[in-house]
């Protein structure tokens, strides 16, 4: 069985095709600037990558090209759109109307349409990509994967806020936190590395990249999750200020003459570790500042450590122990001293780092960082969100 799995944003459009025999990516790539001029589709397959400048004015363009290239004599991994079992759609949030992976239907579609408010920036993409897809392969089977899907098992004393009760009703106000696909996957992971049966284990997942989560996962479900509403709450990311008392905002809007969308953009774009550090919202350039001297690189660096521990320790609170923290994403999987700085100082919690394996280069595999003796077990997992989608896809096949 072969998937292809779409992530669509707002002019972007990344692809991949996943043999289910093996799980292995036939065929992957993106297509930049839709809608805008100088469009450009990247796609890798055969070894090769190829480079097509084409404009693309919409999403059906985008995937029509797409489909081109993998049916394409040298660019091609197929022989015709026949071979292609179904698509699988990445989709960043559900609300409470759908709480798993859902086929796509005309009725499904009414209702995505009445829950993009809920994610403006993401859910309109993937609505775009979908109705593509549906119009290029209009007989295709096609699902819906949910970024919140992995969350829906949280308890509601765990997803509520402590506001007007008739209004979460009303507007399904509460949390519905996000990246669920890389949680799930590397929790999953986790479990198998380990030799035991994810209900036995109480785990910690760290996807920290340019956005970053943090879940409390006990017996395979999550049970709590540090991003909320929207991914603005949580640790401290790239731009987004993760938590911050409401009311501070609201004074920052009157100081700057602020209207609160304006604020909201405050705090999603020019806050983080971007705003506190004013060098980059990349841990990258941050860390080569902070050793070139610069004290607020260091803040910066020093802040979203100190924050990652917090909710570290919270939720082995929530769990009632942890038997492994797991890192993953751009920064988890590849930033050794933010590992260190999250994990730091837990040795009478029983998690304890073996500095030289944190140190290695990460080289694609799961590693084990943690030292002999700790009772936790320290895991670096690099992520695999499109894998799940496509698993998902199968599965509801
Ligand atoms: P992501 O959003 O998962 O792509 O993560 C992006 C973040 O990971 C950025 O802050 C990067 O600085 C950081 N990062 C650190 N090392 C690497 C690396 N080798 N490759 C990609 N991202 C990296």
């Amino acid at each position: 069985m072969k998937i292809l799995v779409i992530n669509a944003g707002s002019s972007s459009l990344k692809y991949q095709l996943i043999d289910m025999e093996n799980e292995s990516v036939l065929a992957k790539g993106g297509c930049e600037r839709i809608g805008i001029p100088g469009g450009k589709l990247i796609h890798k397959a055969n070894g090769k990558e190829f480079v097509i400048e084409k404009e693309m004015p919409n999403h059906t363009v985008a995937i029509s090209l797409v489909l081109e290239e993998l049916v394409d004599e040298t660019a091609g991994v197929i022989k015709s759109m026949d071979e292609i079992d179904a698509v699988g759609h990445r989709v960043v949030a559900s609300g409470e109307a759908f709480k798993k992976t859902t086929l796509v239907d005309d009725a499904v579609m009414v209702t995505m349409d009445e829950i993009a408010e809920l994610a403006p920036l993401h859910n309109p993409a993937a609505i775009l990509g979908v109705n593509a897809c549906r119009a290029v392969m209009p007989n295709k089977k096609m699902a819906l994967v949910f970024d919140t899907s992995f969350h829906a098992t949280m308890p509601d004393y765990a997803y509520m806020y402590a506001i007007d009760y008739a209004d979460y009703q009303e507007y399904k106000v509460r949390r519905y936190g996000a990246h669920g696909t890389s949680h799930k996957f590397v929790a999953g992971e986790a479990a198998r590395f380990l030799g035991k049966a994810p209900e036995e284990l109480k785990i910690v997942t760290c996807h920290l990249g340019n956005g970053s989560s943090i879940s409390a996962v006990k017996g395979g479900k999550c049970i709590d999750t540090s991003m909320g509403f929207t991914p603005l709450a949580g640790v401290p990311m790239g731009t987004r200020s993760g938590d911050i008392d409401v009311a501070a905002i609201n004074f920052i809007c009157n100081k700057k003459g602020m209207d609160l969308n304006e604020g909201l953009t405050y705090l999603n774009k020019k806050s983080g570790v971007l705003g506190i550090s004013g060098v980059s919202s990349d841990f990258r350039d941050l860390i080569a500042a902070k050793e070139a001297g610069n004290d607020r690189a260091r803040l910066a660096l020093d802040m979203f450590g100190y924050g990652c521990k917090k909710y570290l320790g919270a939720y082995m609170a929530a769990l009632g122990g942890l038997d492994a923290i797991v890192f993953t994403a751009g920064i988890g999987e590849n930033t050794p001293s933010v590992r260190a700085a999250v994990v730091s100082d837990m040795e009478a919690f029983g998690i304890k780092l073996d500095a030289e394996k944190n140190a290695i280069k990460n080289n694609g595999a799961i590693r084990d960082i943690s030292a002999a003796d700790s009772k936790v077990r320290i895991l670096v997992i690099p992520t695999n969100e499109e894998l799940v989608i496509a698993r998902e896809t199968a599965a509801l096949l």
